[in-house]
């Protein structure tokens, strides 16, 4: 006889381990006990060798599912002589170290029983079990218990308790347990906060979506705003209602099958439709009259996710709806999970509430992502994602908060060789935004065991996240470089620790000289980088309003070509163009006033856009851009010529010669399609051409592609074909966004080596 005493860590609870442990020792004729503490699962066992090992291996080769072990510690102890095994109560501990699970999508066997009508959850839209259900959004604190969850205020009716007490059981300590006798319940109400006594509130919803009305249902982690994809009438008054001029709106729909109608899926694009996180994937669109275009207009892509709560499933299986499922808010606010709150803010958009009265203590965005060259790019991390860390090589020396960008906001919390990005808390230009970014980096704290002794942010001092870090008290306080970071996570994401040649190009970041960057090549590691080669510098005219009018950037960079000349092109740029605005912006750039130099790609694929297609307002960051892809040629080969100067120490990309070309492309009427074409193989192959030269001075051989910019699938396809052909090792993104909701994870590896 042989007493083991074992220590599990990981995503070990929320997610059926106990009962797995159980009947597992059980079947290998083992004694003893499990139970979860702070810092995961213990488990103390008992029998011969041969069944120990037998027990062991069987964790190791298959746990449940969706657990995911970090670490399995075994101390051999002195035989107690347990007489059974049994399932412990929970230990609290000082420290907590535990994982918690991500929210997950319901599992098959819920399906069966919410859609078999004998069974008694036929029907029940909250539905759960220990291997699905809502898991970070009610949770709040660990250890994972009922009563620390937004469920504590339902108290179980005896046929849950029995399934919640039995180990045999699917429901076992299955957290969020319920059934139409003890658990949450729909309400429908109108906007007027009249309820409708309706037999059946799902059916009754279906109905109204079926007549072209928007209802706002509350999900796992906040409000969706649900109307028929299919009626053009109802998304174009969803749109107006909402101030959402044309930014895509997310689809929801029942099937792959359905998605294929009107998408490519490709297998791994399935596989990841269908995984328990149930993210919105974006998918190229299919020739097909299906979807109202004003679901997501000037796009080669639809955004669609598969349902995820049983409410999902009943709403789409009992019709032949394909919904609009888009964020509970206003334009650009966060999105609403509390009740009181998603009607007031909500009641001039919707014209129907489906509430529940499951509380939802943590707001998260649905997850937005894609698949590149046969693996995921994440491009919005939220829901069914956080909190699982990305995992570092090495051990944070210190536990780090990283405040993260402006735009796009996440933070990072980081200990040990994790590091927790917090879910997508969007732009802290708000106050409903920034409140809930303050409010969560404490609960995540929490959350995640982190107390900071150290603090990374941006250097831009205007950015709220900068501010928030330069009020902390008694924290070691570290400012990191936009695109330095932008490299950083790139590189943590890929497990690189070494010197990289880094490609950042994004929008905005603000640069050591106090330039707006963005058009940057680093020489970088987690220390330290050196600016190697950047656009040069063109004057921005009125900073930020360059960029919700990005006609002044086209104005900008045809004055620096062909000073007030061009105004006498035939050009339909000219045409469009208000001679009085033009006048002003004129009158700064020679005066130099409220003039900002930037280096940054966004803003010449802004102007770029802007000089094919006449654009007076941007409506969400980045549309001149995401605009210019949809129309390029992909079977276009041409290129524009472009110059790059400077001696040994820093290359300066000209891009006059780019303008030029396309001028003189544009005067030859030709095809705008042609001209974006050409236009993004000019920037490949200059990032080629660049990479080329420093790979030479710098004896340097991987390059990290990071930024927003990259989210340009046509520019990153021809930038990695280039690269690649040339030998060159290419990395870019999967766990964490380019885009500025990656900033947060390179601040912190770049903190930590600082440190
Ligand atoms: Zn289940
Ligand atoms: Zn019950
Ligand atoms: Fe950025």
């Amino acid at each position: 006889m042989i007493n083991f005493k074992i220590k599990i860590t990981g995503v070990v609870q929320g997610v059926g381990f106990r009962p797995f442990i159980y009947n597992l020792a059980r079947r290998c004729h083992l004694n003893g006990y499990v139970l979860n503490d702070t810092h995961g699962v213990e488990i103390e066992v008992e029998g011969t060798k041969s069944d120990l090992e037998k027990f062991i291996l069987r964790i190791k080769t298959s746990p449940p599912p969706l657990s995911r072990i970090e670490q399995i510690r075994i101390k051999k102890c002195p035989v107690k002589g347990y007489r059974n095994f049994v399932i412990r109560e929970s230990e609290n501990k000082e420290t907590k170290t535990v994982l918690v699970s991500p929210d997950l999508a319901v599992c098959e066997d819920c399906l069966d029983e919410l859609f078999h009508p004998q069974d008694r959850r036929f029907g029940y839209p909250f539905s759960n079990c220990t291997n699905c259900g809502p898991r970070l959004s009610i949770v709040k604190d660990v250890p994972y218990d009922r009563d620390k969850t937004t469920m504590s205020v339902f108290s179980m009716c005896p046929e849950c308790k029995r399934e919640y007490h039995d180990p045999e059981n699917r429901r076992f300590h299955a957290q969020p347990n319920a059934c139409p006798v003890c658990g949450p319940k729909l309400t429908l109400m109108n906007n007027k906060e009249k309820v409708i006594n309706a037999a059946d509130s799902i059916a009754s919803t279906i109905k109204l979506l079926q007549q072209g009305s928007i209802v706002a249902i509350k999900g796992i982690g906040g409000y969706h705003l649900a109307a028929d994809a299919t009626n053009p009438v109802a998304v174009s008054t969803l749109r107006k209602r909402k101030y959402r001029e044309d930014k895509p709106f997310a689809l929801m729909v029942k099937d792959v099958r359905t998605i294929q109608q009107f998408c490519q899926v490709n297998p791994l694009e399935k596989k990841l439709l269908q995984s328990v996180s149930r993210p919105i994937l974006l998918l190229r669109k299919k020739d097909c009259q299906l979807i109202a275009p004003d679901v997501a207009p000037l796009q080669k892509s639809w955004g669609v996710m598969l349902p995820y709560t049983p409410l999902h499933h009943l709403l789409l299986s009992g019709s032949d709806l394909i919904l609009v499922m888009t964020s509970g808010n206003q334009s650009d606010e966060p999105i609403a999970y509390e009740d009181e709150e998603a009607f007031q803010r909500l009641h001039q958009i919707a014209d129907y509430f489906l509430f529940h009265n499951r509380e939802i203590y943590r707001r998260s965005d649905d997850s937005v992502t894609r698949v590149w060259m046969g693996t995921e790019m994440i491009l919005r991390r939220g829901r069914g994602y956080v909190p699982l860390p990305v995992k570092i090589a090495n051990n944070f020396r210190k536990h780090i908060l990283a405040t993260g960008a402006q735009l796009k906001n996440t933070f990072c919390l980081a200990r040990d060789n994790f590091a927790f990005t917090s879910t997508h808390v969007g732009d802290l230009e708000n106050y409903e935004t920034l409140d809930f970014y303050k409010k969560e980096i404490d609960r995540f704290k929490h959350l995640c065991s982190v107390i900071p002794k150290v603090v990374a942010y941006d250097l831009h001092p205007e950015y709220l996240s900068t501010k928030y870090a330069l009020a902390l008290t008694g924290l070691e306080k570290i400012p990191v470089q936009h695109h330095h970071a932008h490299i950083a996570s790139c590189m943590a994401d890929n497990k690189i620790d070494q010197k990289v040649i880094g490609v950042a190009f994004d929008g905005t970041g603000y640069g050591e000289d106090k330039a707006v960057w963005g058009g940057e090549f680093l020489i970088a590691d987690f220390k330290e980088f050196k600016r190697a080669a950047h656009l040069k510098y063109i004057p921005m005219a009125g900073g930020e309003t360059a960029i919700k009018h990005p006609w002044r950037m086209t104005a900008s960079y045809l004055f620096a070509c062909y000073g007030e000349d061009f105004l006498k092109m035939d050009l339909d740029f000219v045409k469009n163009l208000d001679l009085n605005k033009w006048n002003t912006i004129k009158k700064m750039l020679d005066q130099n006033l409220n003039v900002f130099p930037t280096s940054s790609l966004g803003r010449l694929f802004d102007g770029i856009s802007v000089l094919l297609a006449w654009r007076e307002t941007t409506h969400y960051e980045g549309q001149p851009a995401i605009e210019m892809e949809t129309w390029a040629d992909e079977n276009e080969k041409g290129k524009y010529p472009f110059e790059i100067k400077g001696g040994n120490d820093i290359l300066i990309i000209h891009p006059e010669l780019i303008i030029l070309g396309v001028v003189e492309d544009l005067l030859k009427k030709h095809r705008k399609s042609t001209i974006a074409a050409k236009f993004h193989n000019t920037i490949a192959q200059m990032t080629h051409d660049i990479c080329v030269k420093l790979r030479k001075e710098y004896d340097l051989n991987m390059v990290c592609l990071s930024g927003g910019v990259f989210q340009n699938v046509f520019l990153l396809n021809q930038t990695y074909r280039f690269l690649t052909k040339s030998k060159f090792k290419v990395y870019t993104h999967h766990q964490v966004p380019p885009n500025d909701g990656g900033i947060s994870l390179g601040q912190a590896v770049i903190a930590n080596r600082r440190i």
